[in-house]
């Protein structure tokens, strides 16, 4: 051991050294936000709880249950159940979200073809039981009138979610018989 060495650790000097830096930050502002009481907004595109888009022309969910959002999800965890209506087109009776097993990757914001399922900005909720997590059609619609509705859902798609190539034939929130194909 060097005599500076035994110097310092006579003196304390690391100790003092890290008591001084603990005191320094005694004094600096905090940077932990007293959260629920202070609370930032969302940034925007941020993936929270689910929505179904509703036609704003129609009022009915826009999503034509092709499947596609159901097939790439890795949690495989939304359901669909579609029977054949009068007019011999596809209704979709069921559209589910199991939200416990979701992992917000998006990619059934990315694949659907008709800009019919979104993630909303709300990230707050809670439950005591599964079932509260369990988000039927209609919940899901909820959602996107209570989160998303009107120009909010528009740029949300044209922003963060709508393909850049016109390759995709990628759709209008607010048109579905625009959609796909070239
Ligand atoms: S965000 Fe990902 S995990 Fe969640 S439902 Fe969509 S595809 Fe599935
Ligand atoms: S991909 Fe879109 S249109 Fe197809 S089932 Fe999913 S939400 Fe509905």
């Amino acid at each position: 051991m060097t005599t500076l060495e035994l110097v310092k650790k006579i003196l304390f000097i690391e100790i003092l050294k890290g008591l001084a830096l603990t005191l320094k930050h005694l004094f600096t502002p905090a940077v932990t936000r007293q959260y629920p009481a202070e609370k930032r907004e969302p940034f925007p595109g941020s993936r929270g709880l689910h929505a179904l888009v509703r036609d704003p022309e129609t009022g009915k969910a826009k999503c034509v249950g092709c499947g596609l959002c159901a097939a790439m999800c890795p949690s495989q965890c939304i359901y669909i159940y579609t029977s054949e209506g009068d007019d011999h087109k596809k209704v979709v009776d069921r559209y589910e979200v199991e939200v416990l097993r979701c992992v917000f990757c998006a990619l059934c914001v990315e694949a659907c073809p008709f800009g019919a399922v979104a993630l909303t900005e709300h990230f707050e909720y809670s439950g005591y039981t599964r079932e509260e997590f369990y988000y039927t059609k209609e919940r899901l619609l909820e959602n996107w009138d209570k989160y998303m509705a009107g120009e909010k859902g528009k740029k949300y798609f044209e922003k963060f979610w709508r393909p850049k190539s016109e390759d995709f034939g990628a759709p209008s929130v607010l048109h579905a018989e625009e959609k796909v194909g070239p």
